[in-house]
């Protein structure tokens, strides 16, 4: 068996020691006879995976007693039209910071709900930078503030955490999340896609705040209602079964790692090792503002354009898939989640390296 050093953005590669131990469980889960996909989620085998999930994150993330935290289904895309329904009924508005592409998705989803504000935009400098918040136009009667910490595709990431008062931060992590600590209670909701850096796709992890709970629009879908969610453990509808127990083992995975503290140290160093590179070498370039660089994608544009086939070619030849950029902005794209070793890092640059030597 040969695995590859996969830098895809979503869904991306996995811990494999968790692979291998779902392997071994497959068949018979703990001696219940029966895969976790064929169990009840009603059962008291599933009943305890999930609560033991659920516990884990709540313990790497410190989320304090007065937030639920919901396994809901949908991705992050659908939590574009459920924030909004269940958050904006509160005022009827909300305020917007654009970063990139997701963001930008965000805003314009949200706007079949209600008033959407653009508080702030880095659309002018082609999302290179996140706009500082000395320049964000808050109102003050939104009903939050929604921002994207990571985007994903640009590669810019927020390093500080942004003061909206009173009106509760929303916040879409879902190429970030559980990559470093975050400070939970100065957030009104979280919301992340698991499939970047938790496990498979099909489960969305969204923590609230209890406060926020029973105010959605009289249209919003009862599986995507929060507050019914919240009540039924989510299982108001039977919930993405098999991708909460394979996050639940990457959740163990990151503890058994020290924690997201360690889980950050060991993300920085990959991210140098890249970054470092980028910036000395002529060859290769990263357009994005050295403060707001992502730790999770790195995009990078060759000088030459037209060696990008010949690079992606050779970088497969070598066992790295997936490295080539997002169509809206070209060049490569490097995703170094969680899962991702240095050494698969350290492989890409001494690759870049000769790469250069050759077409330099
Ligand atoms: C991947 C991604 C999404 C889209 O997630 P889906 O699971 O396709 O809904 C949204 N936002 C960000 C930041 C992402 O990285």
């Amino acid at each position: 068996m040969t695995r590859v050093f996969n830098f895809s953005p979503g869904p991306a590669t996995l811990p494999e020691s968790v692979l291998r131990q779902a392997a071994g469980e497959m068949l018979d889960w703990h001696g219940s006879g029966m895969s976790v996909m064929e169990m009840s989620h009603r059962g008291k085998e599933f009943i305890a995976i999930h609560a033991e999930a659920e516990q884990l994150a709540r313990e790497l993330m410190g989320v304090p007693a007065n937030y639920k935290v919901l396994f809901m289904q949908g991705g992050a895309i659908g939590e574009n039209a459920i924030v909004p329904m269940n958050l904006i009924g509160a005022t009827g508005k909300a305020d917007y910071v654009i970063t990139g592409d997701w963001s930008k998705k965000s805003a314009t989803e949200a706007k079949k709900y209600g008033t959407i504000n653009t508080a702030a935009s880095g659309e002018g400098g082609k999302f290179t930078a996140i706009p500082k918040q000395s320049e964000w136009k808050l109102d003050a009667g939104a009903s939050y503030v929604h921002i994207c910490s990571n985007e994903t595709i640009g590669g810019v990431q927020y390093h500080w955490l942004p003061d909206t008062g009173k009106v509760p931060l929303v916040a879409d992590m879902s190429s970030d999340i559980m990559s470093r600590p975050v400070d939970v209670a100065r957030y009104g909701l979280i919301y992340a896609g698991a499939q970047k850096n938790m496990g498979p796709s099909g489960l969305t992890l969204v923590i609230v705040r209890d406060d926020l709970l029973g105010h959605a629009i009289p249209a919003c879908p009862s599986a995507f209602n929060y507050k019914l969610q919240a009540e039924a453990d989510s299982m108001f509808n039977t919930p993405p079964t098999y991708a909460i127990y394979i996050a639940g083992l990457v959740f163990k995975h990151f503890k058994q790692q020290g924690g997201l503290k360690a889980v950050e140290e060991h993300n920085r160093a990959k991210a140098k090792v890249l970054y470092d590179y980028l910036d000395e070498s002529k060859f290769y370039s990263n357009p994005v503002a050295k403060e707001d660089r992502s730790l999770m994608n790195v995009p990078f544009k060759l000088k030459d354009d037209s060696l990008d086939e010949a690079f992606l070619k050779g970088a497969q030849a070598k066992g790295m898939i997936q490295l080539k950029g997002h169509r809206s902005v070209g060049g490569m794209r490097a995703s170094i989640y969680n899962a991702m070793p240095i050494e698969g890092v350290k492989a890409l640059v001494a690759y870049m390296k000769e790469f250069e030597a050759q077409h330099g």
